[in-house]
């Protein structure tokens, strides 16, 4: 272990950020990560409780007591192969996982918990910088071929793993660059893109190829609703992969975004998150972009008071609104969890993110009832409170409102993955429309369709990138398996 009476004698110190009035002058990372130093005396706060919930807490199961002994006693370099022993891309994780490993930290029953994702971050730092993370080609090849749909963190995590297994692997992605919702979803300024770069070369120098702009979809393409990213100049049908390939693999999220079909929603200035989030990504590229969606000048309300809602602020604010509002149809949560009742669980409680920091009016227990406009623009958003009576939601009369609003972008989560590409493949889908598939240990990740598999946000629906990582490994082992009756990958 660290130090023995390394959690007695030093507090948990926090990452540090740029000054507000800085950073939103630009849209790069400000997180100030610990110096090796600071992340020595972190690591030695480690008990090594002997029962590691922390190990289990995070969903690629880092294995986090080792790491932290390490990074303790200066092992940077094999603290560095620990964690890629569980997780292909601890640069995205570390940056921005919301750490359930912490909540479920055992010191954290009655004190702050290791800061084990700062750890994480400052170690896979050091490791670039040091030139320790490198190509990992296949010494063998088994002349199986598989197609990868969808290159966002489940589709890299898998390509990796079964390029690494010796597998031809080809990644297939409709918009022009790799990443998900890494890329065009999550801010610069919370991930900046050169991280996905880097791992692409990686990726390649692997074996793995990569097809953007190629989007995979039967006769109806996306199908008529969809406001998905797509910068696709050609389509693959699901009948030709299913020919060309051993195995397929669906990693293409769930990208459908979550409407509100209240009146006045036809109005100008209404966008979902997921149109305005990517354009600033794709600027922030180098990319010229005629007609930008921007909130500069404008009062923003936001609808939705997750992460993408979150992201919308930090972003408003980075354009020059004039103000911002974000809406969360629930009631504010507790500032502090009841640690004996949750732990070591993910708790509910209010979470104030660098975004709401910049600027921000952030209302609770609130409902949209309707979008007021003029002349075919939205001018403002009549809203409702809201309140739980005998277990239901409900209005509280008389407590309507009217809210300027001149850009109104909806962040509600999403609903499911594009329907007609699922369609497209006939899986079966679960009750959400997801595609149907367990995580059994043997036969896992396999649709109802013979040698299609699913992971990702398009198997578990919505979720995190850490999870997304997880289930493209272990659908990979479970390929793998698939089509050389054994693997030797870990899951
Ligand atoms: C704004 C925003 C902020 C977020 N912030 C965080 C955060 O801070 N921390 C966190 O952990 N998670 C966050 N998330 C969630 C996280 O990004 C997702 O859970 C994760 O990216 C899911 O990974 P995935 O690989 O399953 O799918 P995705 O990242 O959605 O990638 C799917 C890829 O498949 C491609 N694709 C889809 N269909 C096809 C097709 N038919 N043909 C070809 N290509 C296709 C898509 O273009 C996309 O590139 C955020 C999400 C959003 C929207
Ligand atoms: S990936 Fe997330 S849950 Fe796992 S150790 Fe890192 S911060 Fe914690």
């Amino acid at each position: 272990m660290g130090k023995t009476t390394g959690f007695m004698e030093y507090e948990r110190l926090e990452e540090g950020y740029a000054p507000v009035a800085e950073r939103v002058k630009h849209y790069k990372e400000f997180v100030i990560g610990l110096d090796d130093s600071q992340a020595k005396i972190q690591g030695a706060r480690c008990m090594d409780c002997g029962t590691p919930f922390c190990n289990n807490g995070c969903p690629v199961n880092n294995i986090i007591p080792d790491f932290n002994d390490l990074v303790f006693h200066g092992g940077w370099k094999s603290a560095s192969a620990v964690l890629h022993s569980t997780n292909n891309f601890p640069e995205f994780t570390g940056r921005i996982c919301p750490a359930p490993c912490e909540a479920a930290c055992t010191l954290n029953i009655n004190d702050d918990a290791v800061g084990i994702k700062s750890i994480e971050h400052a170690i896979i730092d050091r490791a670039w910088a040091e030139g320790w993370v490198k190509p990992l080609p296949s010494s063998r090849k088994t002349g199986k071929k598989v197609a990868v749909v969808g290159a966002g963190p489940a589709g890299l995590a898998a390509s990796q793993q079964l390029a690494r297994a010796g597998h031809d692997v080809t990644l297939f992605e409709k918009n022009d660059r790799v990443g998900g919702l890494l890329r065009y979803g999550i801010p610069d300024f919370k991930m900046e893109k050169s991280h996905i770069d880097r791992r692409v070369e990686q990726l390649v120098a692997e074996g793995v190829k990569i097809r953007t702009g190629v989007l995979v979809a039967g006769k109806d393409g996306l199908g008529e609703d969809s406001k998905v990213t797509n910068w696709a100049k050609e389509t693959v049908s699901p009948e030709q992969l299913m020919a060309e390939f051993d195995a397929v693999l669906l990693t293409g999220g769930a990208e459908q975004s979550r409407d509100l079909p209240v009146p006045g929603r036809e109005l100008k200035g209404i966008h979902f998150a997921m149109e305005f989030l990517p354009q600033q990504n794709k600027v922030n590229a180098g990319d010229k972009l005629k007609g930008q969606l921007r909130a500069d000048g404008k009062h923003v309300i936001v609808i939705g008071g997750g992460d993408t809602g979150s992201d919308c602020v930090g972003t408003s604010n980075r354009h020059g609104a004039v103000s911002v509002t974000q809406f969360e149809l629930m009631p504010m949560p507790p500032e502090q969890e009841n640690k004996p009742l949750v732990w070591p669980y993910w708790p509910i409680k209010l979470r104030t993110s660098s975004s709401h920091e910049e600027g921000c009016e952030r209302e609770f227990a609130i409902a949209t009832k309707e979008f007021i406009g003029e002349k075919g623009q939205v001018t403002a958003v009549k809203t409702v409170r809201i309140e739980m009576k005998d277990g239901k939601m409900v209005e509280v009369p008389g407590s309507e409102q009217v809210l300027k609003a001149d850009l109104v972008l909806l962040a509600m989560g999403f609903v499911s993955p594009v329907q007609a590409v699922l369609d497209a493949f006939g899986v079966d889908k679960d009750a959400r429309g997801n595609a149907k598939a367990t995580t059994d240990f043997t036969g896992g990740y396999a649709t109802s369709v013979p040698k299609l598999f699913a992971a990702g946000d398009v198997r578990r629906g919505q979720s995190l990138v850490v999870w997304a990582i997880r289930e493209g490994r272990q659908a990979a082992r479970s390929i793998d398996e698939f089509l050389m009756g054994t693997s030797d990958l870990p899951r």
